[in-house]
């Protein structure tokens, strides 16, 4: 039974993904050595793990088929290690221990068969509890004072008093969904523990665009598209997938992907730009070519139910109003200027992109503790022996399809195993 005023062996500051896998392993790791481990895990949230249930739309998106460190980014060197000391297979096994069975779909992203995410929290919250892990909540941590006294270790102090400890977990995750708990507190007590911080921003959010596109009439359509971002007049990102049309703006896979690059260079006051091609599967000269064939094919067919062989008929007749084009047109009576400009509109249009969704929307942050400063291979600062830092927190974010929850297992497995 936890007493506020023990001494605890570790304190993991965070219950979330990455604070209870920590837990879990180093709990684990202790009882096969046959020590015995006082571990506490605080949060300051009054209900467990808000954030695991309202991922992957409510069924948790555990991990991916695939992972590897492109899927992240950060320094991939380090990343590469990390997921390396606990790949996909692990995590799979890892569940399975636990009771949650996992199944693979299409896309390459691993759910639990129940489709449920409160079968995951149920389990690692259950398996805490089986190993004796002290879960404080409502026990939001202000600050974490590194002791130079004789027996060293930290104190703690949070919302109902202090605790001292050997060791800490710092398992706060970023500013992402504020609502459940991670509002970044955690990175000012990195920062006060002497890290840097490298700048967060929203990633893997929606974007904002000027009311005037047509966007709204599209709300619900989505489309093949390349994406890419331009900083600087450098181009830093170039991905395809899913754009989804919606009320405010865009989102789908290929925006929330790709929306880091738009955030972080916003965020600095850098020039940015989002440029789509509609048409990812033609080059501008097959594009140019398939244009004067279909004029040559079907010289009477509208503008639209041309395009329509393209896209979806809604977009093109969205975008031939927005140029001023009579989507009514004979394709081949249209004049060869406005074919220019239709056809530059389908292979490069910049999106007036307003603003991100902001962190209310964003699933993770981009930005946080440099990996540099942590051992990669136990999560160890470099800085603080005895303070530990895994998942969000740290400079990492992942893609779409399940690799944030793979970097905070792995994360948690390598400080846990350490401890
Ligand atoms: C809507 C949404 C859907 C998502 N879906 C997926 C998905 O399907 N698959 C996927 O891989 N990723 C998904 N993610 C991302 C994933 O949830 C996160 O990357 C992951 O949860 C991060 O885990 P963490 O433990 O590092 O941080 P968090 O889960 O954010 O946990 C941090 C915990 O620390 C606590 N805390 C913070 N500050 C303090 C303090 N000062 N004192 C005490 N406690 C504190 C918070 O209350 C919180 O419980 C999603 C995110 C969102 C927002």
């Amino acid at each position: 039974m936890f007493m506020e005023n023990d001494r605890q062996d570790v304190a993991v500051i965070g219950a979330g993904a990455a604070g209870l896998a920590a837990s879990i392993f180093a709990a684990e790791a202790a009882a096969r050595e046959g020590l015995s481990l006082k571990i506490v895990l605080l949060d300051g949230a009054k209900t467990l793990g808000a954030k695991i249930l309202v991922s992957g739309g409510g069924r948790c998106n555990v991990t991916h088929d695939v992972v590897s460190a492109t899927d992240f980014f950060g320094n991939r060197h380090i990343i590469k290690n990390v997921l390396a000391a606990f790949p996909v297979q692990a995590t799979i096994e890892w569940f399975a221990s636990l009771g949650v069975d996992l199944k693979r779909e299409e896309t390459g992203k691993l759910f639990p068969v129940t489709d449920k995410a409160r079968t995951v929290l149920t389990a690692l919250v259950n398996r805490c509890y089986e190993l004796g892990v002290a879960i404080c909540l409502d026990h939001r941590v202000a600050e974490v004072v590194c002791l130079a006294d004789s027996e060293g270790g930290f104190r703690i102090h949070h919302t109902h008093g202090t605790l001292s400890v050997k060791k800490v977990i710092l398992a706060t995750g970023g500013r992402s969904l504020p609502k459940t708990g991670s509002d970044g507190f955690g990175y000012e007590l990195a920062r006060r523990l002497g890290h840097q911080v490298n700048t967060p921003a929203p990633a893997l959010t929606p974007l904002v665009l000027d009311e005037t596109l047509f966007h709204k009439d599209l709300s619900g359509i989505s489309q093949e598209v390349e994406l890419t971002t331009t900083v600087q007049g450098q181009r830093v990102d170039r991905r395809t997938g899913s754009l989804l049309w919606t009320h405010f703006g865009i989102s789908g896979p290929v925006v929330m992907d790709a929306s880091r690059f738009w955030t972080g260079a916003h965020e600095k006051g850098e020039a940015v730009e989002l440029c789509v091609n509609f048409l990812p599967a033609l080059t501008q000269e097959v594009a140019r070519q398939w244009f004067i064939e279909q004029a040559a094919e079907a010289p009477r067919r509208s503008v639209t139910k041309t395009l329509a062989r393209l896209v979806t008929e809604r977009f093109a007749e969205s975008l031939c109003r927005y140029l001023g084009i009579n989507r009514q047109t004979a394709i081949a009576q249209l004049p060869r200027e406005d074919r220019d400009r239709l056809r530059a509109a389908l292979t490069k249009f910049r999106l007036p992109v307003q603003q991100d969704r902001g962190w209310n929307y964003a699933e993770v942050t981009a930005g946080g503790v440099p990996l540099e400063e942590i051992n990669f291979r136990t999560m160890e600062s470099k800085l603080v022996p005895s303070l530990y830092l895994v998942g969000e927190i740290l400079d990492c974010d992942g893609c779409i399809g399940g690799f944030n929850f793979q970097w905070a297992w792995a994360t948690g497995w390598l400080a846990g195993k350490a401890l």
